[in-house]
C-alpha cells in the first residue's frame, strides 16, 4: 500500500530533509511506497499554480504531511494551516518543528534589531535597506508547531536520526505511531559518573575536559562531573538511533547541547538542567551563558527578549 505525501519546509536549514534522503537504503526504499505530491526541497510545485493566477497557495490534499521548521511569518503561518487542513496526519519533522530549534533564539531580538544584523553589518555584507516587498511580514516570535496547528506525531532531533526517521515512516504505513525513546541522553551514555555534585562549578561547554582519545569512550569521565555544561541529563535520548552506541556528542567527547529536546513532554531544559545542578550542590549563579540552555527549546513562549535583558 502506498501512501501520500506532502512536506514542506518553514524556518529551519534544510537539514531535516537532508536526514531523511540520507538515510540510506531501507529509508530510501521506504519513499518508493509514499506517492509525493509536494516537497519544495525534492521537486518544483507552484504555490500559485504555474501561471501564478490563483489566489490561495495549493498544496494537495494527502494523508501524511511532513512539517520541518518552526513558524516564524506569516507566509510560514499560512502554509502550517493549509497543509493541516490538507493533510490527515501531520509529523512535526525536527527540533524546530517541535520547539523551535536554533531558528527560535531570534525570539531574543527585537525585529529591527535582526534586520540591521542581516543587512548592514554582518560581516561580508553590503549594506543595504531592508527589504519592503519580498519577504513576508514577521510574526511576533518564532512558534513551534504545535502552538499554531493541532501536530499529530512529534518527530524530535537537529536532525531526527535516520532510524527513527525510517521506523515512523514505517509506523505511518502501517497505520500506527511509533514509540520513540522515552529516556534520557545520560540514561544511554557510558561515561564513568563519580557521583552527584563531584563538580563544584561548571564551565563553558568546551573547556580544559579530560576527552581521553587514547581510552574507550566508557572510560572517560562524565563530562558534567569534570564541570563541563552537558546538557545529557535533560534531552531525550535518540541521537544514536538505534545502534545502541553512545550518544554523538558524548562518542566525539563534547557535551550534549540539548538538540532533541526536553525529556518530558511539555519540560523546560532550562528550568530542569538549573534545578538539577543546585539539588547537586552546583553553584549556577555564575553560570556562562544561561540562555544557551534554550538554544533548541526556546519556543513555547520560553526564550523572549525580556529573558535576554535580564541575563544580563
Ligand atoms: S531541526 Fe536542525 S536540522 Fe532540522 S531544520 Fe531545524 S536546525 Fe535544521
Ligand atoms: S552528563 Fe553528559 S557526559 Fe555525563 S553521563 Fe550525562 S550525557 Fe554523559
Ligand atoms: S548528544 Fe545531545 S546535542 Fe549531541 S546529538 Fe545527541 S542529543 Fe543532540
Amino acid at each position: 500500500m502506498s501512501l501520500t505525501l506532502c512536506s514542506e519546509a518553514l524556518s529551519g536549514c534544510s537539514g531535516c530533509e537532508m536526514s531523511l534522503l540520507n538515510a540510506g537504503g531501507s529509508s530510501l526504499s521506504l519513499l518508493d511506497r509514499f506517492d509525493i505530491l509536494h516537497m519544495p526541497l525534492l521537486m518544483d510545485h507552484k504555490y500559485f499554480d504555474s501561471a501564478g493566477g490563483a489566489q490561495e497557495i495549493d498544496i494537495p490534499k494527502a494523508r501524511l504531511g511532513l512539517i520541518t521548521g518552526g513558524v516564524r511569518n506569516e507566509q510560514q503561518l499560512r502554509i502550517a494551516e493549509i497543509m493541516r487542513r490538507q493533510c490527515d496526519v501531520i509529523v512535526a519533522f525536527g527540533t524546530c518543528a517541535a520547539y523551535g530549534g536554533i531558528p527560535a533564539m531570534m525570539n531574543l531580538f527585537e525585529d529591527e534589531d535582526l534586520f540591521r544584523r542581516y543587512y548592514r553589518t554582518a560581516e561580508g555584507t553590503d549594506e543595504a535597506l531592508n527589504p519592503s516587498e519580498v519577504i513576508p511580514p514577521f510574526l511576533e516570535r518564532t512558534f513551534a508547531l504545535d502552538e499554531k496547528i493541532a501536530v499529530d506525531f512529534i518527530l524530535p532531533g537537529c536532525p531526527p536520526h535516520p532510524d527513527f526517521i525510517t521506523l515512523t515512516l514505517e509506523s505511518i504505513l502501517e497505520g500506527k505511531f511509533p514509540q520513540l525513546p522515552l529516556v534520557s541522553v545520560c540514561d544511554c551514555c557510558p561515561t564513568k559518573r563519580e557521583g552527584k555534585g563531584s563538580a563544584q562549578r561548571i564551565r563553558r561547554f568546551l573547556k580544559n575536559a579530560r576527552r581521553q582519545p587514547d581510552k574507550p569512550i566508557s572510560e572517560m569521565r562524565c563530562l558534567l562531573d569534570q564541570g563541563l555544561l552537558c546538557m545529557g541529563p535533560v534531552t531525550l535520548a535518540g541521537c544514536a538511533g538505534m545502534t545502541g552506541g553512545p550518544p554523538r556528542c558524548i562518542e566525539a567527547r563534547v557535551p550534549c547541547r540539548g538538540c532533541h529536546g526536553p525529556v518530558r513532554k511539555g519540560g523546560s531544559q532550562i528550568m530542569d538542567i538549573l534545578n538539577g545542578l543546585v539539588s547537586n550542590g552546583i553553584d549556577t549563579q555564575n553560570l556562562p551563558d544561561r540562555l544557551s540552555l534554550l538554544r533548541f527549546s526556546g519556543a513555547h513562549g520560553r526564550m523572549n527578549r525580556r529573558s535576554a535583558r535580564n541575563a544580563h
